[in-house]
């Protein structure tokens, strides 16, 4: 069994075989965990219902988290899409609340999928279920798109480690968005090569960017950036649907995603000692909280 671990072994694999990249995903993933692909499937769809829970449950939520500091907004953008309908549409409606819901939900200690981490867990579930919604798709298909992205992510983790605390939010929730991109690219009925393309170019824009949590917390900046990399995604999506391509390739942009990582001071990766965490209100917020506890 061939486990390719970066994405020109990805693709050339599939291409030989004639195989999705879910399929490929599958395979590799029951020969490494030493399990059926059919009890792989069974774990892959816990996952997916355990996503529409936590959108469930954080929907309906206008809970503060424990430290106040996130809560609510969910419930406020649901409210006002009522009045206010999204300019862009349904989808982006859903795509937006399911990301601050799941987030939401996470920051409240509810149950969520990490995907690929705490922080970011609210852009992958928000596209899949937003699609398979919107487009009555089946939970075999929700499986293979799920499959997809677990294996762009698992790749983007042979070169780096997915933490803030590694490579800034670049490694969280940029990769979350290139995950998302990917599986909505598949869903779409994308060829391998736009899947991957569709990741990078979420990643690609991503770059750089820093995880400066406001008390130490997986809250502020964290819950909303989900919607915001949730939408990036789709952004990705429709271009490499349309065969744009990133000129850079594919294993080269997750060099520099791995560099830029090192680069980047350890004041701004998750250590809250500059950014966000360290202006005025940043400050204030901490001491705040720190009195309250
Ligand atoms: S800012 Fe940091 S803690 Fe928050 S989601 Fe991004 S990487 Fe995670």
């Amino acid at each position: 069994m061939i486990i390719t671990e970066t994405f020109d072994e990805l693709l050339s694999e599939c291409n030989s075989n004639k195989l999705s990249i879910w399929q490929q995903a599958q395979a590799e993933e029951a020969f490494i965990q030493d399990i059926s692909e059919k009890y792989l499937r069974d774990i892959v769809l816990r996952n997916i219902n355990a996503m529409r829970e936590a959108i469930t449950n954080g929907l309906k939520s206008k809970e503060k988290s424990l430290s106040g500091l996130s809560g609510g907004d969910c419930y406020r953008l649901k409210t006002s899409y009522k009045k206010h309908p999204a300019i862009l549409g349904e989808i982006f409606e859903k795509i937006t609340m399911y990301a601050l819901a799941s987030a939401e939900e996470n920051a409240r200690m509810g149950k969520i999928v990490a995907c690929p981490t705490a922080g970011s867990c609210g852009i992958v579930p928000a596209v899949l279920i937003t699609m398979a919604e919107e487009y009555k798709i089946s939970d075999e298909e929700l499986i293979n798109a799920l499959l997809t992205a677990g294996k762009i992510g698992q790749i983007v983790s042979n070169k780096v480690r997915l933490a803030g605390a590694v490579a800034g939010c670049q490694a969280e929730c940029g990769v979350a968005s290139g995950m998302a991109a990917g599986l909505l690219t598949f869903l779409r009925h994308g060829n391998n090569k736009q899947i991957v393309n569709s990741a990078i170019l979420a990643i690609k824009n991503i770059l750089g960017l820093t995880c400066d949590p406001v008390c130490g917390l997986v809250e502020v900046p964290c819950v909303k950036r989900n919607p915001f990399l949730a939408i990036h995604a789709v952004t990705a999506s429709e271009l490499a649907f349309a065969d744009i391509e990133s000129k850079i390739p594919p294993d080269e942009v997750i060099d520099v995603l791995e560099k830029t990582g090192k680069l980047m001071s350890p004041v701004l990766k998750e250590t809250s000692q500059g950014g966000l965490a360290k202006t005025k209100t940043g400050i204030e917020l901490e001491k705040d909280l720190a009195e309250k506890l």
